[in-house]
């Protein structure tokens, strides 16, 4: 077994027994459970909404080159630049360039997950650089030397009480103090950077191709401030989050905050077109697009695969999946966790590294039936089982086994010669991982054909 699926396996098990990361993730879910659907009262046909939500994303990403030649055209008629990146190192390097052209030694940065995929704050730090955090829960996890937990709310683990004590120990703080008062502190401390940050970096929801232009949302202001306090603005973004017009905000935005928190907009929606234009006051001198592929042209490529390239990252898939909701986010071990990041991640990476995380789920299919814009999640896990065999990247024992099981089901008389204690102990015995983590089968004494004659005779 490679190394990240034992590991995926160990700290999944530690982290089934922990009965009060159950009772936080519980308690934060229910709440989000209990928003949603006032979140979706504002549509009138949410599956309606939905369903042209993914074919706009269709249209997008069946039109991928054109779509993003013609927002890079637009955007940088207002003069912004934008980067191509194949990979996360050649986003990181471009990164680099241009906060050393800026002399840049504090950084701050809104909550962007592929920030997250390129390793981005770990980079910056060995380049000596200070990137901080801004979005609140990305500060907690900062603060806590922990990556996010899940791709919209970073510390949904952690209950007030966990974060008044991390604010005590790292800050000095009353460990006593109230959620209001811990946004207060976080608030201070995060003010004085944005006053000396040469450079602000963010992520987008959406690349709009026909007006050449970001769109961001959030509810505390910091990617805002992210991008127009300091006198450079960074943008990282997968290439994916395009979308074909301004328009078609219309319909994202809402949809994307329903689904995210259960709101009908979040507080702060923000358009980017470029940076500070001539006659205008606010705004960076500079802003860079860098539009990252690292990988994502691998799931273009694969036509089952593609539409996981719909994703607008609202996190209901987490929210919905008896697995993530009991192994918790930091046991995937990958930027994207839940069934999107268990799809993604085996094409964004390696398959043979990281296919182990397709086969952790039930396949209930709850992800595809909460999705925003309607993935067949549940179908590309199993897809993505079978790409993992097809390519050959299953065990000699496991190919055995399934061979043998095969052959016993194609075989009535052969699964009837064998008595339920044979039944027993090959699935008991053989099938190691079966009994260590369900308990025992007992099969009937008698087979099914058996009972059946008895019963009802030959008919
Ligand atoms: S796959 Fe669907 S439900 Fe999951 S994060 Fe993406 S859009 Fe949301």
């Amino acid at each position: 077994m490679k190394e990240n699926a034992s590991d995926f396996i160990s700290k999944s098990t530690i982290k089934a027994a922990d009965k009060e990361h159950r009772r936080k993730i519980n308690y934060n879910i229910n709440k989000y459970n209990s928003v949603v659907p006032q979140g979706k009262q504002q549509f009138s046909d949410i599956n309606l909404a939905r369903e042209k939500a993914k074919n706009l994303k269709w249209k997008a990403i069946e039109n991928l080159d054109k779509q993003l030649e013609k927002f890079e055209a637009n955007i940088t008629k207002r003069g912004a630049k934008v980067i191509w990146a194949e990979d996360a190192q050649q986003a990181l390097d471009a990164i680099n360039k241009i906060c050393k052209e800026k002399n840049c030694r504090t950084l701050v940065k809104s909550k962007s997950m592929v920030t997250e995929e390129i390793h981005l704050n770990d980079f910056l730090k060995k380049n000596g650089i200070e990137s901080v955090e801004t979005d609140l829960g990305e500060y907690i996890q900062q603060l806590d030397g922990e990556p996010p937990y899940h791709i919209v709310t970073p510390a949904m683990h952690k209950s007030k009480e966990d974060v008044a004590k991390l604010f005590f120990e790292k800050l000095g703080t009353d460990p006593k103090l109230t959620p209001e008062q811990l946004t207060l502190v976080a608030r201070k401390v995060l003010r004085e950077k944005y006053v000396q940050a040469e450079v602000g970096i963010t992520g987008a929801n959406f690349i709009i191709a026909d007006i050449g232009a970001i769109a961001v949302t959030e509810n505390e202001g910091n990617a805002r401030l992210s991008c127009a306090w300091p006198k450079t603005h960074i943008v990282v973004t997968g290439i994916e989050k395009i979308i074909p017009s301004l328009t078609d905000l219309a319909l994202f935005w809402p949809l994307l905050a329903t689904y995210g928190t259960g709101q009908k907009v979040t507080v702060y929606s923000t358009i980017v077109s470029g940076p500070r234009q001539e006659n205008e006051t606010d705004g960076p001198d500079d802003m860079y697009v860098i539009l990252l592929d690292n990988g994502r042209t691998n799931i273009l490529a694969d036509e089952k695969q593609r539409e996981s390239l719909y994703c607008i990252r609202c996190g209901a898939c987490l929210n919905a999946c008896p697995v993530y909701k009991n192994i918790g986010g930091h046991t995937y071990a990958t930027a994207y966790s839940g069934p999107i990041g268990s799809v993604i991640t085996p094409h964004l990476k390696q398959m043979d590294d990281w296919k182990h995380l397709s086969y952790a789920s039930s396949l209930c299919g709850n992800c595809t039936e909460v999705c925003a814009v309607k993935i067949n999640l549940h179908e590309l896990l199993l897809e993505n089982r079978h790409e993992a065999v097809d390519h050959g990247n299953s065990s000699f024992a496991e190919r055995m086994a399934w061979k043998m099981w095969k052959q016993g089901m194609l075989r009535r008389k052969w699964m009837n010669m064998a008595g339920g204690s044979t039944k027993n102990w090959i699935v008991n015995n053989l099938l190691k991982g079966w009994k260590e983590h369900r308990g025992e089968i007992d099969f009937p004494k008698k087979s099914f054909n058996q009972a059946w004659k008895e019963k009802y005779g030959n008919r």
